[in-house]
């Protein structure tokens, strides 16, 4: 059977952004990669019907999820408002617990701690909680989306992954995201060629074409 692999992010588009050539790798390597979505994301939008956003958004991540040849995608459905409400947290992270429980990944990719976005920071915060009880080795590495933050990097071992074959796929991916990425959502924009460059200058880091580095948090 396959070794199971998780992406943990806070919002449907973060995951191909940060993971995404490396996500479609493993799954040419054999892995089977699923993703959850923490938030509904309902507030990227605030000229289009609440609903709609949440509808158009999952579907845009479960289109992404079928060009990267993710297994699945699971939505944790929590609203961008309660990120600061204790019960709601508790609750969505009691169901990525019973996922993980489930799953046994081999690996996880979450946000970093340091992310300066509330709701990424928290969405970090909750795997690391719950990988705090599991005796089960699990490694847990940070993807950012924002950059440059201050954090401590030194510290973490790094894991570098030549995404050349599959930087193609993880653009394709990201053409599904087509209620974040226009013209007018600049600062959507703005994280898109963030990490166009932080992927190219990795591969010239790293001696390859593209590249994606995560930090070992764990
Ligand atoms: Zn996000």
């Amino acid at each position: 059977m396959a070794e199971n692999i998780l992406i943990v992010a806070a919002h449907s588009d973060d995951q191909i952004i940060g993971v995404g050539g490396t996500a479609a790798k493993y799954v040419k390597e054999g892995f089977d990669v699923t993703t959850v979505i923490v938030s509904k994301g309902e507030i990227s939008h605030p000229h289009f019907k609440e609903e709609i956003i949440i509808d158009t958004r999952k579907r845009e991540s479960i289109r992404a999820n079928k060009v990267i040849g993710g297994k699945a995608v699971k939505f944790l459905g929590l609203f961008e408002k309660d990120f600061n409400k204790e019960v709601k947290i508790y609750k969505a992270q009691k169901k990525l617990e019973t996922l993980i429980r489930r799953l046994k990944p081999v690996k996880i990719f979450v946000h970093a701690p340091e992310d300066p976005h509330p709701a990424h920071k928290k969405t970090n915060r909750m795997v690391l909680d719950i990988i705090e009880n599991e005796r089960r080795k699990i490694e847990v590495y940070s993807f950012d989306i924002w950059n440059p933050f201050r954090w401590d990097r030194k510290k973490h071992p790094k894991l570098v992954v030549d995404t050349s074959e599959t930087f193609d796929t993880k653009i394709k991916a990201l053409k599904c995201f087509k209620s974040q990425f226009n013209i007018l959502g600049f600062l959507n924009f703005f994280a898109l060629a963030t990490m166009y460059v932080k992927n190219v200058m990795n591969g010239r880091k790293y001696n390859t074409k593209y590249a994606e580095v995560f930090y070992r948090l764990r």
